[in-house]
């Protein structure tokens, strides 16, 4: 008896894996790669929190409307002191658990099918924007050669091609290109973070960004510094407004 519940036990564990009606956040049974309690719990309307436009860092809960920018909305302290190359940051959730679970598996677990879900997490939380302005074209960070070799694709273009077509944008997969190979911003201080990825970038063709809102789609938005210093590179070549969309923002600590 014992051994056939075990048997029972490990056939479902198995079964789990292989079926992709399994919630890939809490395993429990879904038709969707995501169940709706999930959804509801950790993407829906209820999970929203007040957010600087420019960066989309929380802002401090009960704080009086601070100063507006560009995106008119609220900014945080820092993006007041020091404006970023960017306008506005739209995120689909904070990366913590166990949110930071879909983007590790995407990411490093080659589950590539959690790319369409992010989009659609994304796109869901821009759209829930009030008055937000939809960029003209989109572009994913690009990996450098040597990590986009060792991985086999860019997690970041895989969640741009459905966001574009889920919002109706164009995409350029290669608008911006890495002109050198940076280490990971995670591996280097944050005194260095700066100049690791000073001039990493390169516009392919400066006639698709001049004058245009520029969207650029990422996975997880950390210290800001790399989508600082892409759009800052987009605006030297004309771009006249930067918006990034990122799946997920680390939170300050
Ligand atoms: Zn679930
Ligand atoms: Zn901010």
């Amino acid at each position: 008896m014992q051994g056939k519940l075990m048997a029972a036990r490990w056939g479902r564990a198995l079964l789990d894996r292989l079926l992709p009606n399994a919630c890939a956040l809490c395993g429990g049974d879904s038709s969707e790669a995501l169940c709706a309690g999930c959804e509801a719990q950790f993407f829906g309307p209820a999970a929203a929190i007040a957010r600087c436009v420019c960066c989309a860092n929380p802002l401090p809960s009960g704080a009086p409307p601070g100063e507006t920018g560009p995106a008119a909305g609220p900014l945080c302290g820092v993006c007041l002191r020091h404006p970023p190359a960017f306008e506005r940051t739209l995120v689909a959730a904070d990366y913590v658990l166990p949110v930071d679970q879909l983007v590790l598996q995407l990411k490093f677990g080659h589950r590539l099918a959690l790319a369409p879900l992010c989009a659609r997490l994304l796109r869901d939380a821009v759209l829930r924007q009030q008055g937000v302005a939809l960029p003209a074209l989109l572009c994913p960070v690009p990996l450098g050669p040597r990590r986009l070799a060792e991985r086999g694709y860019n997690q970041a273009l895989e969640i741009a091609r459905p966001l574009a077509r889920g919002l109706g944008i164009a995409l350029h997969a290669r608008l911006v290109q890495r002109v050198r190979d940076t280490a990971a911003q995670s591996s280097v201080t944050p005194a260095e973070r700066q100049a690791n990825i000073a001039g990493a970038f390169a516009i392919a063709d400066a006639a698709l960004v001049a004058g245009r809102h520029i969207g650029v789609v990422d996975d997880v938005m950390t210290s800001g510094r790399t989508l600082n210093e892409l759009a800052a590179t987009l605006k030297r070549h004309g771009a006249a407004r930067v918006s990034n969309l990122v799946f997920a923002r680390t939170p300050p600590h």
